[in-house]
């Protein structure tokens, strides 16, 4: 249970974690100024490195997932001339290379280094001039993978929600796209009956940082969205669709930007603001429907647009995609919608609804780990046309 690690300050010298590293891209991850920075890349758990994943939360703590029983030290120095406080993380094991990436609000910039071959340092730089109290900072052990730092001298909305890694899963199921192979997924033979092979087919690779996307993961934090049979929480639906096809498009060059990437509370204007501010190519928020537990036979996906024109062609592709790899479910079309996040948002946007929760046919897939990766494909496919026949 790890028991709390009190903070050591450091002074500078060779302990000092390097102020300049050169700002910028890592591998298709992309920070975005403003409140909001959610960004999810390849796993920083390659190579040796102890660190699986780390996530800066709303509700201000920063908290580290490593390998089981992986001893953790935190370190904190204060701001200096023009120079913001910083609070660091040292672990065993070295990453695989060194990166950083922007922050927004009173963080400044997250660095991933080695100051050794046989560590790596997670380094949370603020802004100058903002004080920080290092007896109000504690590292906790929650588990034996997870590690929590409060930051809750921060005042409320402070911080972005920035991360890397998957804070609750051992590792990404994605090893062939992260290394950049083009090899699809093996069908499921489940689900790949019919006209599967459309959204089986290898993905094209666009010029890199050419297009932005933006995904909106619906609901999130304690709104689950729609609850239905065994439980099945369109939260997790759509989370995890999103993060394997932001990851999925991010192996083929495109920027990708998340409203969210891990379970938090997000309100519908800040995701909309996000993707206006971001001058994204086009959004895509994705849902799933619900009835009632009394009327399994209700299923279906739809994709709603709100403007005709471009919004149209896009729902019309992912639809389509969406319909090739699910069988024998209703195909409810591409139709107009008055949704908040597609009504506010400048660039083609639609909201789809991949199936109902409390569906006969549609909940078992969707509760399904290989339906999920067919459904990362499909929307990645759909989007990678859009992208390339609309410019
Ligand atoms: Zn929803």
């Amino acid at each position: 249970m790890g028991g709390g690690t009190a903070i050591k300050t450091g002074t500078r010298g060779p302990m000092s974690p390097p102020r300049r590293s050169p700002r910028g891209m890592f591998c298709g991850l992309w920070a975005a100024t403003g409140i909001i920075a959610a960004v999810a890349g390849p796993a920083p758990v390659l190579a040796g490195s102890t660190l699986s994943a780390w996530r800066v939360s709303p509700d201000r703590g920063i908290e580290l997932r490593t390998a089981p029983g992986t001893p953790v030290r935190a370190y904190y120095e204060e701001g200096r001339q023009g120079a913001g406080p910083r609070i660091w993380f040292d672990l065993p094991g070295a990453p695989l290379r060194r990166r950083s990436l922007t922050g927004a609000g009173l963080l400044q910039e997250v660095r991933v280094g080695k100051p050794d071959e046989g560590t790596t340092r997670l380094v949370l730089e603020f802004q100058a001039g903002f004080q920080l109290d290092p007896r109000q900072l504690r590292l906790v052990g929650t588990s034996r993978d997870h590690w929590r730092m409060d930051l809750r001298q921060f005042p409320p909305r402070s911080l972005p929600i920035l991360g890397e890694g998957d804070m609750d899963s051992p590792a990404w199921a994605w090893p062939a796209q992260a290394a950049g192979n083009s090899r699809p997924p093996r069908p499921n033979p489940v689900f790949s009956r019919g006209q599967g092979n459309m959204a089986q087919s290898p993905l094209p690779r666009l010029g890199r940082g050419r297009y932005r996307v933006v995904i909106d993961p619906g609901h999130g934090g304690p709104d689950p969205g729609a609850v239905g049979i065994q439980g099945l929480r369109e939260t997790d639906i759509v989370l995890d669709v999103a993060l394997q096809t932001a990851r999925l498009l991010q192996s083929r060059g495109v920027q990708v930007l998340l409203t969210r990437t891990s379970e938090v509370d997000m309100d519908l204007p800040p995701r909309v603001d996000l993707a206006n501010s971001s001058q994204a190519d086009l959004f895509v928020s994705l849902h799933a429907n619900a009835l009632n537990m009394e009327r399994p036979d209700v299923n279906g996906i739809e994709t709603f647009y709100y403007e005709g024109g471009l919004s149209y062609g896009l729902a019309d592709a992912l639809q389509q995609r969406l319909m090739a790899i699910s069988p024998g479910t209703p195909d409810r079309g591409a139709r107009p919608g008055r949704f908040f996040v597609i009504r506010r948002t400048v660039m083609p946007s639609v909201l789809t609804e991949m199936g109902f929760v409390t569906g006969g046919v549609d909940a078992p897939r969707l509760a399904s780990r290989p339906y999920r990766r067919q459904l990362a494909q499909a929307l990645a496919a759909g989007i990678l046309s859009f992208l390339t026949q609309s410019s």
